[in-house]
């Protein structure tokens, strides 16, 4: 079992290419109250999970509600790809306003897999290329968390190490 220690309060990114799991992790671990999928508001805002043009509106509503969610004092993760840099330091950002603690995992699954996975997807529409993208931004994001911001860097490699993940809680105080 790999045990991840998560601040009882966070903001816990997600971070994994397209099919690596990200959205089966979170329904897992989190209440579904916690988790705010770039998926669930393309489709608040757009009616449509995939419409990409509306994914700089999503993003703001998101981290609207992230926020709000911060100031409460309330645990939150962030189920988006969280691949690209300037993606990540919005939400680095959001936490350090609200005095909480930002913490990644990353989901790392070999890229046959995940395209297999996607293949198998109505929902999914995109090419293999776009998948080979999502890969190198992974590659490039590992250097990179910790110097960030993130203040714990959970990575999970592979399928058995990913489905024997259990989160502990810490306490704050
Ligand atoms: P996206 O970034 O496109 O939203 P994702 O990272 O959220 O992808 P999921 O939707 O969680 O990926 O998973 C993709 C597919 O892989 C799903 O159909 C799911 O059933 C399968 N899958 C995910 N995790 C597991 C797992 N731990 N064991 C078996 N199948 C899994
Ligand atoms: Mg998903």
């Amino acid at each position: 079992m790999t045990t991840l220690d998560i601040p009882e309060l966070a903001l816990v990114a997600l971070v994994g290419i397209s099919g690596s799991g990200k959205s089966t992790f979170a329904r897992r671990h989190f209440r579904p109250s916690q988790v705010l999928s770039s998926d669930a508001f393309r489709a608040m805002v757009a009616d449509d999970e995939n419409d990409q043009s509306a994914s700089a509106d999503a993003f703001d509503a998101l981290h609207h509600v992230a926020a709000t969610r911060l100031r409460r004092g309330r645990l939150t993760v962030v189920d988006a790809t969280n691949l690209q840099p300037h993606a990540r330091a919005g939400l680095v950002r959001a936490a350090r306003e609200h005095d909480v603690l930002p913490v990644a995992i990353v989901l790392d699954v070999p890229e046959a897999l995940a395209w297999e996975r996607t293949e198998g997807r109505a929902d999914r529409t995109f090419g293999r290329p776009v998948l080979a993208r999502m890969q190198r931004d992974l590659r490039r994001s590992y250097g990179q968390l910790a110097r960030e911001g993130f203040r714990k860097v959970h990575v999970l490699r592979g399928m058995a190490e990913i489905d024997a993940a259990e989160i502990r809680y810490e306490k704050l105080f």
